[in-house]
């Protein structure tokens, strides 16, 4: 069980609403390029951690944390670094919404010391992406 506070709602409540209608399953999200599919699959697999240990999710995620999750996914499909980006941590634009990025840190404090259990492949490529710069914009 995670220790750490439990993440805020946010205020945008649009994705949360449209989610409502639907079980939030987690969506199987593929982008065209490995480096940008690995991040996805690290980002889903935090959340998915996070959601199961915080919030009891099983199968599917709760609305608050799948709208967390579909609002990075958009994130990954616009960020202008495409596949040269660093971890979104190593950022030097971050365009993430000051919420939303407060939700991911609580997140990743969660289930950051869990991946290294559960997915300890994903832990290692995102500790080597890790030393990864931004190209100049
Ligand atoms: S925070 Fe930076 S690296 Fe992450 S998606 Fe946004 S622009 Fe791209
Ligand atoms: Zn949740």
């Amino acid at each position: 069980m995670c220790e750490t506070d439990d993440m805020k709602p946010t205020a945008d409540l649009s994705v949360a609403a449209a989610l409502a209608a639907a079980p939030p399953a987690i969506k199987t999200v593929a982008f065209p390029d490995r480096r940008l599919n690995r991040e996805w699959q690290t980002m889903a697999a935090m959340v998915k951690i996070y959601c199961r240990d915080r919030h009891g999710a099983t199968a599917a995620l709760c609305a608050n944390c799948a709208g967390l999750l579909a609002y990075a996914s958009v994130r990954l499909d616009r960020c202008r670094f495409g596949a040269e980006k660093p971890t979104c941590a190593m950022c030097p634009v971050h365009c993430y919404q000051r919420d939303r990025r407060e939700q991911v840190r609580v997140i990743m404090r969660c289930a950051g010391p869990r991946m290294l259990w559960e997915h300890p492949l994903m832990s290692l490529w995102h500790w080597l992406d890790s030393f990864r710069h931004a190209p100049a914009l």
